[in-house]
């Protein structure tokens, strides 16, 4: 039996609509949520979601504050834009894109931003709250995770939960998200890989979430049946006809498409449910940040 597929786009869909009226509601009490994004040099990634930041700000009618840099600005004169920002009445959350140039430290950006505009849980305090469960702010993609987990009603209480990716800002947040909320939780990365271990652990997960950035990583046999496969993986590959050789586009140029960690086309075919790539979490992950936005507000606005 084929797994039902996640709709993910029409669950940012619905988010978008309930915070756009909590957005003009607040609005109308005098709290203005305003989302500000540092991005230091040229990063081509980085301003491809700065540009998608500031789009989906005009569209929810929250204020877009652009603080863009040059690569060759000191770390000291970052700082104080951050410090800035922090003092900003119309900014109520802080993104800092990364990476920054290799002169500026994330630790030195990251540490200065005011803690209740901190709306992407950066800050080691947050991160910490986040890991006692007293949570101000979680990660936007982790909480994408749990928020397509409550959607489809889905109990993490006594679940068996695998993560697959242990890195700080998705992996363990994951992780802890799944633990604060009573689930058995199993954090795989690398080293479970590396010792042959992966399936051991993939195979016995009620849910299984993989955030590795490695394309076809999971296949079926690493599935359990009826299994519930959240992929958060986004990676670049090359078209290949079946004889191996690439697919070229008008140009001559070898055609590329964007993949998850996941085999979807096997593993659709055991998974009780499936997110696709793209048209998933990462669709979510925006709402949350957003979500994230309008708490940050209502804190500094003394409404919470
Ligand atoms: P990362 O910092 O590179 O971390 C990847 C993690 O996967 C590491 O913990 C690594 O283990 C583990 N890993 C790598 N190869 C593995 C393997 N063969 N078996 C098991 N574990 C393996 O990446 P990230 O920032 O966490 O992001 C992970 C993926 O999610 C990327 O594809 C990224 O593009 C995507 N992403 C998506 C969204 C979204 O909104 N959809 C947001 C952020 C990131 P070690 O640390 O031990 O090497």
């Amino acid at each position: 039996m084929s797994a039902k597929v996640i709709d993910c786009v029409a669950i940012a869909d619905e988010i978008k609509v309930e915070l756009i009226k909590e957005i003009k509601d607040l609005g109308s009490k005098g709290v203005t949520v305003g989302v500000a994004t540092v991005l230091v040099g040229e990063d081509f990634g980085a301003r491809m979601y700065r540009n998608q930041i500031e789009k989906f700000c005009g569209e929810m009618g929250v204020e877009y504050t652009n603080a863009d840099p040059p690569a060759d600005t000191s770390e000291d004169d970052v700082v104080k834009i951050v410090s800035d920002l922090n003092e900003n009445k119309n900014v109520s959350g802080i993104i800092p894109l990364r990476p920054f140039p290799e002169h500026i430290s994330d630790y030195a950006i990251i540490n200065t931003i005011a803690l209740n505009k901190d709306i992407d849980c950066f800050h080691p305090y947050n991160m910490g709250k986040l890991t006692l469960g007293e949570i101000t702010f979680a990660p936007a993609t982790p909480s994408a995770c749990i928020e397509i987990l409550d959607r489809e009603n889905v109990e993490l209480e006594g679940a068996e939960v695998v993560v697959v990716g242990h890195s700080n800002i998705v992996g363990k947040p994951i992780s802890n998200l799944c633990i604060n909320r009573n689930a058995t939780t199993s954090t795989t990365h690398v080293f479970t890989s590396m010792a042959g271990n992966l399936e051991k652990h993939t195979s016995g997960a009620d849910i299984l979430i993989v955030a590795a950035g490695k394309a076809g990583l999971i296949t079926s046999d690493l599935v359990k049946e009826g299994a519930f496969v959240i992929d958060v993986g986004i990676n670049r590959v090359k078209l290949t006809y079946e004889n191996g050789n690439p697919v070229l586009n008008d140009k001559g140029k070898p055609k590329s498409k964007t993949v998850g960690d996941v085999d979807f086309d096997s593993v659709k075919e055991k998974a009780g449910k499936i997110t696709t790539v793209p048209g998933g979490v990462g669709a979510i992950t925006n709402m949350m940040l957003m979500r994230n936005a309008v708490k940050a507000a209502k804190i500094q606005g003394g409404l919470v």
